[in-house]
């Protein structure tokens, strides 16, 4: 008997050939296997062939997912022996491994001084290693790799080509002999420096002694200090101009972390997974770590070393100083909000302002990608930023459908390419408003386009012209465009998740999106399916006074809330003359006299825009220096706690408006009884998840639907987002939400596509 196997999805750079090969031996077949580009193909002959599928998917490699699997029996050729073949280009394509951290049995053979790879920064196997970010095209292949300059010494070619060990075919594979190697420069880089094992000494030493790192890791150049130096925390803090962002630390291992923050054991399973993301983790009481890794959250965000580089630099300086390096922050290399940078040139030039040193590597990075960032909730995973580690897995979509483009939103842009039936979601792009971040969308586009040999036949875009992304698009000729309303794509990101066709009841909560009627949404309860949506209620509209840049300005939103709770004058409280106190009263009245003038002060019904104004009123934050702080401030300020709601009223019809003008009242009269801003802030969690739900409870007695769809970049406040989601199962509704991208800005590509291609179909 003989069959021909054909598998598709991740079962390349994975070890999976040897597997296949290990299986033939056992089972006595001889044979084939091998790579195309579109998988693996296999032909089993002998007795107990058709036993072969079953048992490859019974073993198949834990980092392998096995898309299809398609076996047929053909007449047998009377094979001699069973061998692994070049690969063989197939016209088609296969899925890309994400980079997945050092693995266990790799960590061993780094750390005994017997093995001839102890301590080199490189070593990786079947199971680990680099794969997306340097994998210039398939089959995944050493030569269409960034490996491909370093020729294999004798002993790493043994390896690579016995079937029976952990690294055949590892196309990553070296060792000290033949492999990269790590270079360190102080200051600017330009003089020769150190390599090798003094190099990383050298960086060790930099960072024990309070100096900065440039350092190049898996998918571009991060910066390092060490975290509990509160000096140097706030030099880099001061260097990279982002006053409030919480900075990414990285620590050895789990009982190290648990010094900072609280893990449970579903977080510690999460930090230490082969995807190594950065964890959003709660502050442990008492933690030592300085204010100014994560001066506006209550968050803290640490991830585990993931390549063999971190893990040296937390063991070099162990030895040199007799006292381990507990904690180190490890930022994206980058400038505000461009993209992480990812060759030693611009490395030197863009990061020597920041940097007391670099520690640089002669290992190509082929496609930058970021450090990922999760936070665990009600036993799932959430995504705040989806990168290395699980780009670029796919996302099983229904049907059979040409391939098209969602080219996302302006700010977290992210771009989602479908094949057949997958969307490929690109990793985090960044915002972009500049230049840099508008290139490295291309570049990655071009990247994701050849590898997945995908050429779309139409594009969906935002509505809003003045994003860089729906420019893009329209300058795209000879190709179908299609804009698509900013929050419907966002309940549509969850619909594709959760494979939804509609109608469901849609929650969109974010900033802002651009409004078809000339207002700025984003407080949106939508009735959506995949071919249209209707606007069923919304939050009631308030004046943006001056615009866009109210938005950095939490406290023009607040004197505009406060009008409102006022009946068009300014309520003479406490709160509001402190709120006025503190930012100059002639700019107060400035923002008075515009807030009126419609052609100044756009109308928003953003959710964003509602947090701000209480925040600012609370005394919390009346300046924003990223994007959201005022909100997270609020969210920290709660402490987790749901108070009292205030009252909230809901007026209008069709789209019907929830109007917030009580609860600032109640806010003002909470602030003017001196309570405490925790309790605001809890008592203001509790009215607008009371809000949501109510309205919620309206439509499905309107409509009968019972999915309910929350997204949008609100729902990353976790307090906010589970007490919904409670009202919503007291309904005896289904809430979804999403888990596989992010909720915010991040998601809008998925849903675009997700629509654009139901049209399609
Ligand atoms: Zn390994
Ligand atoms: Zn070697
Ligand atoms: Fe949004």
């Amino acid at each position: 008997m003989r069959y021909r196997i054909e598998v598709t999805g991740v079962v390349q750079g994975v070890g999976f050939r040897p597997t296949v090969w290990r299986l033939a031996h056992e089972l006595g077949l001889r044979g084939f296997v091998r790579n195309s580009s579109a998988g693996v193909e296999i032909e089993v002959e002998g007795a107990r062939a058709a036993e072969f599928s079953a048992a490859l998917r019974a073993s198949a490699p834990p980092l392998s997912r096995i898309a299809g699997l398609v076996a047929s029996e053909i007449p047998a050729v009377g094979a001699a022996e069973f061998a692994i073949l070049p690969s063989r280009e197939a016209g088609s394509s296969t899925d890309l491994s994400p980079d997945i951290a050092t693995c266990p049995d790799c960590l061993r053979e780094l750390f005994d001084p017997a093995d001839r790879r102890f301590g080199h920064p490189f070593i990786n196997c079947t199971a680990c290693g680099p794969r997306y970010s340097i994998t210039q095209r398939v089959p995944y292949d050493r030569p269409n790799t960034t490996m491909a300059p370093f020729a294999l010494c004798p002993d790493c070619a043994r390896e690579y080509h016995d079937p029976a060990n952990r690294r055949f075919h590892a196309q990553p594979n070296a060792c000290p002999a033949c492999g990269p190697t790590v270079r360190f420069h102080l200051g600017s880089g330009q003089a020769p420096g150190a390599r090798g094992r003094s190099a990383l000494l050298a960086a060790s030493a930099l960072l024990r002694d309070g100096g900065i790192l440039a350092l190049k890791g898996l998918g571009g150049y991060q910066l390092a200090c060490n975290a509990l130096d509160a000096n140097a925390v706030e030099r880099l803090r001061e260097r990279k101009r982002r006053s409030g962002k919480a900075f990414a630390m990285m620590a050895p291992d789990v009982e190290t972390v648990s010094r900072f923050a609280s893990v449970s054991s579903e977080e510690e399973a999460l930090l230490a997974s082969p995807e190594r993301p950065i964890v959003l983790l709660s502050r442990a009481p008492g933690c030592e770590l300085p204010a100014a890794v994560a001066p506006a959250s209550a968050d803290l965000g640490f991830m585990l070393p993931n390549t063999a580089l971190h893990w040296l630099l937390f063991r070099q300086h162990r030895e040199a100083a007799n006292r381990g390096l507990e904690a180190l922050v490890m930022t994206s290399g980058n400038l505000a909000e461009e993209p992480i940078v990812k060759d030693e040139a611009k490395a030197a030039r863009k990061l020597s302002a920041f940097a007391d040193g670099f520690l640089h590597h002669d290992r190509g990075i082929f496609m930058r990608v970021d450090d990922s960032v999760v936070r665990r909730s009600r036993g799932r995973t959430l995504f705040v930023r989806r990168a290395r580690g699980y780009v670029p897995s796919t996302i099983p979509l229904p049907g059979d459908v040409p391939p098209v483009l969602g080219c996302g939103a302006e700010v977290k842009n992210t771009f989602t390419l479908t094949t057949a039936r997958a969307a490929l979601v690109s990793q985090h792009i960044g915002d972009l408003e500049n230049h840099e971040t508008l290139e490295f969308f291309l570049e990655t586009l071009a990247n994701l386009r050849a590898v997945y040999r995908v050429s779309p036949v139409a594009i969906a875009h935002d509505l809003h012209p003045g994003y860089s992304s729906t420019r893009w698009a329209l300058e795209q000729e000879g190709i179908e465009r299609w804009g698509v309303q900013h929050h419907w794509a966002h309940v549509a990101s969850v619909m594709a998740e959760a494979g939804l066709a509609g109608p469901v009841i849609g929650v969109a909560l974010d900033g802002s999106g651009y409004g078809p009627d000339g207002t700025v949404w984003g407080g949106e309860f939508l009735v959506a399916d995949t071919a249209s949506f209707e606007r069923a209620a919304s939050f009631h509209p308030v004046p943006l006074p001056g615009g866009e840049g109210a938005i950095r300005h939490p406290w023009r939103m607040a004197l505009s809330y406060a009008m409102l709770a006022g009946g068009g004058s300014l309520p003479d409280r406490r709160a509001v003359r402190a709120l006025v106190g503190r930012n100059s009263p002639s700019d107060a009245a400035n923002v008075l006299k515009i807030r009126d003038n419609p052609a100044l002060s756009p109308l928003t019904s953003g959710a964003g825009r509602l947090f701000e104004a209480v925040a600012a009123l609370a005394g919390i934050c009346d300046r924003n220096t990223f994007e959201g702080e005022a909100a997270m401030r609020l969210e920290a300020a709660a402490q987790g706690r749901l108070g009292e709601s205030y009252p909230f009223a809901v007026t209008g019809k069709t789209p019907e408006r929830i109007d917030f003008s009580q609860t600032i009242a109640g806010v003002l009269d909470d602030l003017e009884r001196d309570a405490p801003a925790s309790e605001v802030a809890a008592r203001f969690h509790a009215t607008v998840a009371a809000a949501v739900n109510a309205q919620v409870a309206r439509i499905h007695r309107a409509t009968g639907l019972t999915d309910v769809v929350l997204s949008g970049g609100a729902f990353q406040n976790r307090l906010l987002l589970e007490a919904v989601e409670c009202g919503i199962a007291a309904l005896g509704l289904r809430a979804h939400t999403n888990t596989r991208v992010p909720a915010n800005d991040g998601g809008i590509s998925l849903g675009q596509a997700y629509l654009l291609r139901c049209r399609l179909r």
